[in-house]
């Protein structure tokens, strides 16, 4: 069976580089809040173009700090896209503000910046553009609109770490970002992990307070902070994938390359590239209007698929209080009946890949 991710090729790699600095951390007694967090928060923020970066416990944390640090809450409205994962939008409700579903545009899948200005309310006071699939937002378009109403623009990064727009990287193209570092992303720990990436010095101290009980100053509190810090065993995990993600990058856009080259053609919705973006290619999506017979008899001749995601946010029981009625938002709903995601991981081979591309040309009608 070929999988849709396999970290072994990545993690084979670099098992000596790896075993040799958790036994540092090991050794060293220090686990939390020590030189190697500060030394990737260094590291990370000179990747990203970003003055600042600030090590957290996951993606949501990240992104629900922001929120905080910025003081939005109750009251308030925050615009985000309607096809992501669940994550964006409750770091919004952890916040107590309200997530204001916005539809993408097909190519991309990203939030459709033409639709944005109508569902600004009073109460709206930050978007977050999620740069999904490893696909760069338009990012001009929606600056342009925050500056006209005066919002903050957050960038959920999660799934993007390494892309460019505009020759510029993801992660220093808003007011702030959110990473993730779970196991699955383009680079992950080894367990959960996240960052904030800034300009912005207030934002960086407040964030470093309140990921920390509130504190900057042993014992001295203040605010309500929480505990949301990255370990140093991970730290020092992601210091050294951080020095391969380039490459990892690299592999999963020619890998994207030869799908895009061999499917095309074959009646298949294939993912569209703007001039002005290089994606990471986190997940390589096809659109297929029978999907859930093509993932079986994909199955059938050994290639695991996934999708990311068959039930969009406004149709999840977790979000039945906003009353969203079927219908409503009518591209999303199609996305989540036809999207499929097709194997990629670094490492992965050319051989697989024509696999994958012959097992799908057979099963599409
Ligand atoms: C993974 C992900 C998150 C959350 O990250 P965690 O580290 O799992 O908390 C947020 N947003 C998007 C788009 C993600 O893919």
């Amino acid at each position: 069976m070929i999988p849709v991710l396999n970290l072994e090729p990545m993690h084979k790699a670099i098992r000596n580089e790896v075993l040799s600095a958790l036994e540092k951390v090991y050794d060293s007694n220090w686990f939390i809040m020590g030189s190697e967090l500060e030394q990737f928060e260094a590291e990370f923020a000179e990747y990203c173009s970003s003055k600042f970066a600030i090590g957290v416990g996951n993606g949501l944390d990240a992104l629900y700090l922001i929120l905080k640090a910025y003081g939005i809450g109750t009251g308030h409205e925050v615009i985000i896209p309607s096809n992501t994962f669940i994550a964006t939008a409750l770091a919004v409700n952890y916040a107590g503000a309200t997530p204001v579903l916005v539809e993408p545009i097909v190519g991309t899948y990203n939030i459709n910046s033409e639709l944005i200005e109508q569902s600004i309310t009073s109460n709206t006071k930050a978007i977050i553009a999620v740069h999904l699939y490893g696909q760069p937002a338009d990012m001009d378009e929606i600056n342009e609109i925050a500056e006209k109403y005066g919002l903050v623009v957050i960038e959920d990064a999660a799934q993007a770490q390494g892309a460019h727009y505009k020759q510029r990287k993801v992660g220093s193209l808003g007011n702030a970002a959110g990473f993730s570092f779970y196991p699955g992303k383009n680079i992950g720990a080894l367990g959960d992990g996240g960052m904030v990436t800034t300009n912005d010095e207030q934002l960086a101290h407040r964030i470093k307070e309140l990921r920390n009980y509130g504190s900057s100053i042993k014992y001295t509190h203040t605010s309500k902070g929480t505990n949301s810090r990255l370990d140093e065993i991970q730290a020092a995990v992601l210091r050294i994938k951080l020095q391969y993600l380039n490459g990892w990058n690299k592999e999963r856009n020619m890998i994207a390359q030869r799908y895009n080259s061999q499917l095309a053609g074959i009646g298949l919705i294939l993912p569209e590239v703007p001039v002005w973006a290089l994606p990471v290619w986190h997940q390589y999506i096809i659109r297929v209007s029978n999907r859930e017979k093509v993932q079986v008899d994909l199955k059938n001749r050994g290639v695991q698929t996934l999708v990311h995601y068959p039930i969009p946010i406004h149709l999840q029981e977790a979000y039945k209080e906003y009353s969203y009625l079927k219908g409503e938002l009518k591209l999303t709903e199609t996305l989540s009946n036809e999207v499929l995601s097709l194997p990629m991981w670094p490492g992965m081979t050319e051989e697989q890949v024509d696999k994958v591309c012959q097992a799908l040309i057979e099963v599409t009608p």
